[in-house]
């Protein structure tokens, strides 16, 4: 069976302690190969190896450190195909999507991060004529770059590329349950010549590996995308420790439909924006709103097309829906399902497993479900399920509406439809949340900033941000 093996100081090498985890194919639901059980022995040599290779890295012209992030992005592109099958069979999710976003979106972020370092430029300023600031932005050092399963390569290199672009090395670690196309990527790091101990991938479990990186006197900065308790057990840890810290976490996202929209486009839009990669996207607008007046229409329209959606064989170009990304995580969305009954939620669509035959007889997957007839505080409105599971509610006014949005611990991305220009401006500095997307959904450019408020996180990533926060920034006053 394949063993996965981590990334340290420019070698694939297995753990210290030699030890694996079993890694699952979703769709199957066996396992398919082993991945290291890592310690922080691993991260120790990880971080030594970032630690020296800083030195040489840090000082390195930008425009070398450019050159070879874009081979390394041209080699994503070339090996598209592979990454993608390699996607979709360590996270369930359909090829089709991985060929057509995640890894796309892999070899983007690189080539973003690795154009802009050419362009970024600080400040300076004058007091008169009697003095004159100047602003340096240096590396910081060894960064901490931990990021979740749902998009995994995609969301890894989003935090990797500035980070190593800003000239700070990194020790890495992607989720334990999707770890194949990182390994893949460190052989890539290896063809692109990235120089030993640039880049240094540990594999391994959050509360061990992750931990011990968290912990890790060396990493000085650590960017987190996951969920918000794991947020808040890594904060916990990294604040008295004075690392700076930004944390992507998670979303309960409003999805706020006005009659004034643009019906056609709403629906359509909202089926992605419910079911995409299985619901597993942290902006993925789990409670859909709707007015009254268009509560009817919209409801039988979107029910009639959940149920045309095919779940099935991520691997077939047909399936629209794949498999969850574990067994425990398949449980906890049909546990939700269950609790949305107990809370007085009617199912107009799906709310089952869904049992498939053949090669994917074992897999994990659930039916696109549409549950209405609950109100906004009750738990299966509150929580954060990151499943195939919408909720549909309606309201009144506008008012209403944005207290309904708001109305969560959450504020990571809200959608909005409307066609009246006025009400658009309104709501969306109304609705506390870091992202709105107004007649459209996940409509990314990468130079805008990106992150939530409340309990989605801190900080922003994407564009300047992202690059800011690798750097210390130091201010030089000249008296003239
Ligand atoms: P998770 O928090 O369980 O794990 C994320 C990563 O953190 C994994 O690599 C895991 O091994 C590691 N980890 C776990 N405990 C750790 C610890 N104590 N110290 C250090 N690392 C630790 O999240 P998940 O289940 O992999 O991902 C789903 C969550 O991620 C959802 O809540 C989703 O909303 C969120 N998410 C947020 C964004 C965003 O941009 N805001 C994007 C994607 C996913």
């Amino acid at each position: 069976m394949e063993k996965i093996l981590n990334y340290i100081n420019g070698e694939l090498v297995a753990p210290a302690r030699g030890n694996f985890l079993d890694n699952y194919n979703p769709a199957e639901g066996k396992v398919y190969s082993l991945i290291p059980d890592s310690d922080e022995a691993d991260v120790a040599k990880a971080a030594a190896a970032a630690k020296n290779a800083f030195a040489q890295w840090s000082v390195r012209p930008a425009q070398e450190r450019s050159a070879i992030l874009l081979k390394l992005a041209d080699l994503i592109d070339r090996d598209l195909e592979a990454l993608a099958l390699a996607e979709s069979i360590d996270n369930g999710k359909p090829v089709s999507l991985a060929r057509r976003l995640d890894i796309p979106r892999a070899s983007a972020n690189i080539r973003f991060f690795a154009t802009a370092i050419l362009h970024s430029a600080t400040e300076t300023h004058s007091t008169d004529a009697e003095a004159i600031n100047y602003t340096v932005h240096s590396p910081i050092g060894v960064a901490g770059c931990i990021s979740p399963w749902n998009l995994p390569l995609y969301l890894f290199t989003w935090k990797i590329a500035p980070a190593l672009a800003a000239g700070c090395t990194v020790v890495g670690k992607p989720s334990e349950l999707t770890p194949m196309t990182a390994f893949l990527f460190s052989k890539l790091c290896i063809a692109a010549g990235l120089p030993a101990g640039v880049l240094n991938i540990v594999h391994g479990l959050g509360a061990k590996a992750g931990q011990a990186i968290i912990e890790h006197p060396d990493v000085a900065v650590i960017s987190f995308t996951g969920g918000t308790v794991t947020g808040r057990k890594i904060a916990e840890t990294a604040a008295p420790l004075f690392k700076k810290l930004s944390l992507e976490l998670g979303g309960k996202n409003p999805n706020i439909v006005f009659a004034d929209c643009d019906f056609e486009k709403a629906v359509s839009t909202s089926l992605q924006s419910s079911f995409s990669n299985q619901g597993e996207i942290c902006l993925c607008g789990s409670r859909i709103l709707v007015e009254r007046s268009l509560y009817e229409k919209f409801v039988d329209e979107f029910v009639k097309r959940t149920k045309a959606l095919t779940v099935g064989d991520p691997l077939e170009d047909k399936t629209v829906l794949g498999a969850l990304v574990s067994e425990g995580h398949k449980q906890k969305v049909l546990s939700y399902i269950a609790l949305a009954q107990h809370e007085g939620g009617k199912i107009l669509a799906g709310g089952r497993e869904v049992k498939l035959s053949g090669r994917c007889a074992g897999g994990y997957f659930v039916e696109p479900t549409v549950i209405v007839g609950l109100d906004q505080q009750c738990r299966t409105n509150q929580e954060e399920i990151f499943g195939p599971v919408v909720t549909i509610m309606s309201f009144d006014t506008e008012e209403e509406a944005i207290a309904y949005a708001n109305a969560t611990p959450y504020g990571l991305s809200a959608t909005l439809w409307t066609e009246n220009l006025k009400r658009a401006h309104r709501v969306s500095a109304a609705v506390k949340s870091g992202i709105l997307w107004v007649n459209c959904w996940l409509f990314r450019d990468l130079r805008t900033p990106f992150g939530g408020m409340k309990q989605s996180g801190m900080g922003r990533e994407g564009g300047w941000d992202a690059l800011k926060f690798f750097v210390e920034v130091k201010n030089v006053c000249i008296k003239l």
